[in-house]
């Protein structure tokens, strides 16, 4: 084959590549006006080459972060160096539709990109070369761990029966606030009760009744909170409600508010009633602690005392019944 035929052919196949590899290629002038544009960039924007051949980058896409884009560039101009985007700093520069039939949940295309320096032969920059990666899979596959892994979190926080807090999550969170008492002083107060009597819930409505009769009690609790209390299922039909800036005088309001409310309500299962009441323990913060199980144990010690002494009641924590209780 003759030298020039060979030449020929050698920009032919360039050119063939250029317009079908994977990839956007697009060479930008000194004054952001386009210059190259690749068969790439023509299918995901419909613009011909000639269509956009001299125009202003901006002005063909009006959705591109001027300030930002330029940035980059200069610096690529200047320090002849290449530079890199990727989406999580910015999801696209291009806005192209995603056609992906996988990924086809990501309305727009993620793109990562890489600024080069187009050198000539004197070593000028005039001219640089924008890359443009098509990586909506690969986002997308991130963006739907990261969104299945807070479901999980969210999942392994939450008690499935009730849609309270769990147990561990809830302790967790009065481990907290008993630290920040600790070092802010303040009052809070917390509240632990427990079903009265519930095996005979269980014996005579059976295992779903009883379970209604728990979901019945924290529904009741969630009316009654405020937006600052934390409420947690502590077991089977133990509940904890952590009180925060509330002092027992407020606590016991609250618990027997909720005795009542839960002692009043009826419980329609299988045509039949069921009747419930609850005994409650309260224990205010105490400087004394030195740990939060302390407090936990406290307010175990007054709901003992509640049930001891006929159930359906509150009991606040004194410290003379640690002797006697348990
Ligand atoms: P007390 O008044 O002294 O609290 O009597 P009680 O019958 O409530 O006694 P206790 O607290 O010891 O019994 C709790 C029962 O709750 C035992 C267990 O079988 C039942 N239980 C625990 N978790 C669940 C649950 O998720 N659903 C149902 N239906 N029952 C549960
Ligand atoms: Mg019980
Ligand atoms: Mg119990």
């Amino acid at each position: 084959m003759p030298a020039a035929d060979f030449d020929m052919n050698e920009i032919h196949w360039l050119m063939d590549m250029f317009n079908t590899v994977d990839v956007g290629l697009v060479v930008l002038d000194r004054d952001y006006k386009v210059c190259v544009w690749n068969g790439f960039m023509e299918n995901h924007s419909g613009l011909l080459p000639s269509a956009v051949k001299d125009k202003d980058l901006f002005d063909l896409f009006p959705s591109i972060d001027e300030k930002w884009f330029r940035g980059k560039s200069e610096s690529v101009f200047v320090l002849k160096n290449r530079s890199f985007t990727i989406w999580e700093q910015q999801p696209y520069i291009f806005k192209f539709k995603n056609y992906r039939p996988i990924t086809g949940k990501a309305e727009y295309m993620y793109q990562n990109a890489t600024f080069i320096p187009l050198t000539t032969t004197t070593g000028e920059v005039a001219h640089i070369c924008v890359i443009i990666y098509d990586v909506t899979d690969e986002a997308m596959n991130k963006l739907e761990l990261e969104e299945a892994n807070k479901q999980l979190e969210q999942l392994s926080r939450t008690d499935s029966l009730t849609k309270l807090t769990n147990r561990g999550f809830w302790e967790e969170g009065l481990r907290r606030e008993f630290k920040r008492l600790k070092r802010n002083q303040g009052c809070s107060t917390l509240l632990m009760f427990d079903i009265d009597h519930f095996k005979r819930i269980n014996d005579e409505h059976g295992h779903s009744g009883g379970d209604m009769a728990i979901r019945h009690v924290a529904d009741l609790l969630k009316k009654t909170l405020r937006e600052t209390d934390t409420a947690g299922r502590y077991g089977g039909e133990e509940f904890a409600v952590t009180l925060i800036d509330t002092d027992e005088e407020g606590a016991t309001i609250f618990a027997e508010r909720l005795r009542v409310l839960i002692e009043k309500s009826v419980i329609f299962y299988d045509e039949q009633q069921i009747k419930i009441t609850v005994s409650v323990g309260i224990a205010q913060y105490d400087a004394e602690f030195t740990k939060h199980e302390e407090w936990i144990e406290a307010t175990d010690i007054a709901l003992y005392a509640s049930k001891e002494h006929g159930r359906n009641r509150v009991t606040r924590f004194e410290p003379s019944m640690k002797k006697t209780a348990k």
